[in-house]
């Protein structure tokens, strides 16, 4: 049986498909290519390009091929674009998963792992975030991505279907190879942000905010290696392939670092003065988002294989060393 990927020419879609065809599954990717890059896909998982939005499509893959589980990356994922476009985020990710869930539904597929977010906690009342502290966010963004947690529990109550809701804090890095990486565009991300200075496409950082009650006044955020997150995807639907229940779990180092701390480490790994200017807050960045992930390490048996920064950073340079455009040739 095939595991079906969902959004898989991504940027954390692909790195988990890698790492699935690295274990040896069976891999299907389907993707509509909006943001996603064809060359992002493994050469040996067998691609389908469709919006999850479109039934019949959904139906058609379901049908041929074998499906035994999905991980469903397939979402708009831009914090201020789904401010200033909500309706896109309600019709992309909740109108897409349901979709989605009615055709799985239909076809007896009943296992999915998603990716949510940190997102969905909103403010902090403290840090580290466990699960069960409060989700209030902030964002449309985040808004959505929760209701597809609730969507995923009443869909299981009423049809058995089971899932796994990885909530991600701050995605980074790239595959160890430097074949695939982070391509956004717009980007908006600050680590492929700093490190377009010292690849000569950006004079300087804007940082956003340096009086947030914090140690040097910037930011802080938990950075996760996106090979970590996709392994914890391949555990997740192991999980629920051995009878495990559904469940929701972070994914994060649990170790904050500042932006400009951040900046500091780009500094040591690309021998770049990397020059930044300060500038106001980001409307609705929090000061301070760390993760616990013991729940995913004690259930899931999930380990950080990247816990250091400079190791973090150093693979995202390698890739956009070697990328300056991403998947773009230019
Ligand atoms: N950030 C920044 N300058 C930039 C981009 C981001 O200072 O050009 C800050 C942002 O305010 C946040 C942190 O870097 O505190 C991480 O931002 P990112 O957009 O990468 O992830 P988010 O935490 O918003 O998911």
């Amino acid at each position: 049986m095939a595991i079906l990927v969902l959004g898989g020419a991504g940027y954390i879609g692909s790195h988990t498909v890698y790492e699935l065809i690295d274990a040896g599954r069976d891999v299907v990717v389907a993707d509509n290519l909006l943001t996603g890059f064809r060359a992002a896909v493994h050469p040996k998982a067998r691609f389908y390009r469709l919006d999850i939005r479109d039934r019949a499509a959904v139906d058609a893959l379901l049908e041929r091929e074998e499906i035994g589980g999905v991980i469903h990356f397939a979402a708009s994922s831009q914090v201020g674009e789904s401010m200033s476009d909500p309706l896109k985020y309600y019709d992309n990710n909740l109108g897409g998963t349901t979709v989605l869930l009615q055709s799985m539904v239909a076809h007896g597929i009943d296992k999915i792992v998603f990716s949510s977010t940190a997102a969905a906690y909103g403010e902090p009342e403290r840090v580290p975030i466990t699960e069960d502290d409060k989700t209030a966010p902030t964002n449309c963004y985040g808004e959505t991505k929760l209701a597809m947690e609730k969507m995923m529990g009443w869909t299981e109550r009423a049809h058995g279907l089971r899932y796994v809701a990885l909530r991600y804090f701050n995605a980074c890095g790239a595959h160890p190879s430097a074949t695939i990486g982070e391509a956004h565009d717009p980007e908006t991300h600050l680590i492929p942000l700093i490190l377009q200075v010292p690849n000569g496409q950006r004079d300087r950082l804007s940082v956003f905010g340096d009086d947030y009650p914090t140690r040097d006044g910037t930011c802080v955020r938990d950075y996760i290696h996106v090979c970590d997150l996709a392994q914890a995807h391949i555990l997740a639907l192991d999980h629920l392939s051995r009878g495990g229940q559904s469940d929701v779990f972070n994914l994060g180092n649990g170790v904050g670092y500042t932006v400009m701390e951040v900046i500091d480490t780009a500094r040591r790994v690309t021998g770049h003065a990397i020059p930044t200017q300060m500038c106001p807050p980001r409307a609705g960045d929090p000061a301070q988002l760390v993760a616990s992930s013991a729940k995913a390490k004690r259930i899931l048996g999930w380990t950080p294989r990247y816990d250091s920064l400079e190791d973090i950073v150093g693979t995202a340079w390698s890739w956009h060393k070697s990328h300056p455009h991403g998947f773009e040739e230019k």
